[in-house]
């Protein structure tokens, strides 16, 4: 060990723990009387103590991507979807229709549905405090707000779940999702329905129903080479629906 390490850890040390003295006295003097707390505990536990209420609320929605998911699908089940709207594409962002079948279909983010300021665009249920989904405070509809922070984190979920691989490895015990084999760590997420078959057979399942095609009912965990076989088998598949013969498409 070269000399002098010793004190540049302790001097990095000494800097963490002054940062994390001063995060708490923030977070500490911000807190209100009632807040949950699963939150506060995982806040307190952190390496770097958020600063904030809201910043300890989204640090834990962070952690749990899953419990995000399925909350936002469940928030949404209590909107339901509005009347007359159904899954569309749109050619441009304008109007806030999705432009790929990709995107989850998400009407209160379409312009013609959307409920406006204290709502969620993603559930269409009210937004509290801190961006909490229950108004433990009692303080009504937080009107600069537009999301949940659950929702924030389902969403990305939703759009990117290969960045929770790791976690869906341990839901399923590290075993691959398709043959049952041992996972390796360079498993990669497979949408179990893809979401072209979604767009082309399911598209008019009812919302939020439609939801779960990208949460993690329709989500797993499989082997790199299994995946890219499953990708290939369903290409051709795409490939032969197209060339057919009408009479046999
Ligand atoms: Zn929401």
């Amino acid at each position: 060990m070269p000399s002098g390490s010793g004190s540049v850890m302790s001097k990095w040390q000494e800097v963490k723990a002054e940062r994390n003295r001063q995060s708490l006295a923030r977070l500490t003097k911000a807190l209100p009387p009632i807040f949950p707390s699963a939150v506060l505990s995982r806040a307190l536990s952190r390496p770097f103590v958020p600063p904030t209420p809201r910043l300890a609320i989204d640090s834990y929605w962070r952690a749990h991507p899953i419990r995000a998911d399925r909350l936002a699908r469940g928030l949404a089940k209590r909107s339901g979807a509005p009347d007359g709207w159904f899954w569309r594409l749109g050619t441009d962002r304008n109007g806030g229709l999705p432009t790929t079948f990709r995107t989850p279909p998400a009407p209160f983010r379409e312009r013609a549905y959307a409920r406006g300021p204290g709502f969620c665009c993603v559930c269409g249920q009210p937004v509290y405090r801190f961006g909490w989904h229950v108004d433990l405070w009692d303080a009504g509809a937080n009107e600069k707000a537009v999301w949940h922070c659950a929702c924030v984190v389902a969403w990305q979920f939703w759009n990117a779940p290969s960045s929770e691989a790791r976690i869906l490895r341990r839901l399923q015990a590290r075993r691959c999702g398709e043959t049952g084999g041992r996972l390796w760590k360079s498993a990669e997420v497979d949408h179990r329905v893809p979401l072209f078959q979604v767009w082309s057979e399911y598209r008019h399942a009812p919302w939020p129903q439609l939801l779960d095609y990208w949460g993690l009912p329709n989500l797993r965990a499989i082997n790199r080479d299994v995946h890219a076989a499953k990708c290939a088998a369903e290409a051709r598949d795409r490939y032969g629906a197209r060339h057919l013969a009408p009479e046999l498409a």
